[in-house]
């Protein structure tokens, strides 16, 4: 079931004994630094996590990330989408000494004060997961933007920029 209660912080500790799934939401603007990279910091990230303690009693949370950003296109550099799916196989840990005990299949995440900020484990997963170059399919390529994008030097900078006595025309417009 999906829901908007996601917790700002969780304790691990207490998740993995009660066995806790958190299921939710979190806006990708709430990202600051994945945001950055991207062409737009519009939509969601969906999270999955279950929570449980193993057999050599690790706080242990498996689930998913699943989201949709918008990264500019490297041909044509107009947004492009591109569909981010992390598979999370997380350890929680005290410390960078603890990270190195833990098994190679586990994704060390360290807790502080014993707590985890949900919004940056996820940002942090997002971030990993961006492609480094990313381009619309084949035919998506805006094809005004794709001109302008591959000829430097035969687009002057007025053919693109709107026309000042129309933007004038409309000023006077809204305030009538
Ligand atoms: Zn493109």
């Amino acid at each position: 079931m999906l829901n908007d209660t996601l917790p700002k912080y969780f304790d691990p500790r207490k998740h993995a004994a009660h066995e806790v799934t958190l299921e939710g939401r979190l806006p990708l603007s709430q990202f600051p630094e994945l945001s950055a990279a991207l062409a737009s910091n519009e939509g969601n990230a969906f999270v999955h996590l279950d929570f449980r303690v193993d057999e050599d009693r690790r706080y242990i949370a498996t689930g998913s990330i699943k989201a949709t950003v918008q990264v500019e296109c490297q041909r044509c550099l107009e947004a492009a989408p591109v569909e981010l799916e992390v598979d999370l196989c997380v350890c929680f840990v005290y410390d960078e000494d603890h990270a190195k005990n833990i098994p190679g299949d586990y994704d060390p995440v360290v807790m502080t004060d014993g707590e985890v900020v949900l919004a940056d484990m996820v940002e942090q997963e997002l971030i990993l997961a961006l492609p480094i170059v990313a381009y619309h399919d084949e035919s998506g390529c805006n094809p005004v933007a794709l001109k302008y994008a591959s000829s430097t030097d035969d687009a002057p900078d007025d053919e693109i920029k709107p026309n000042p006595f129309s933007i004038l025309a409309e000023l006077k417009a809204k305030k009538n």
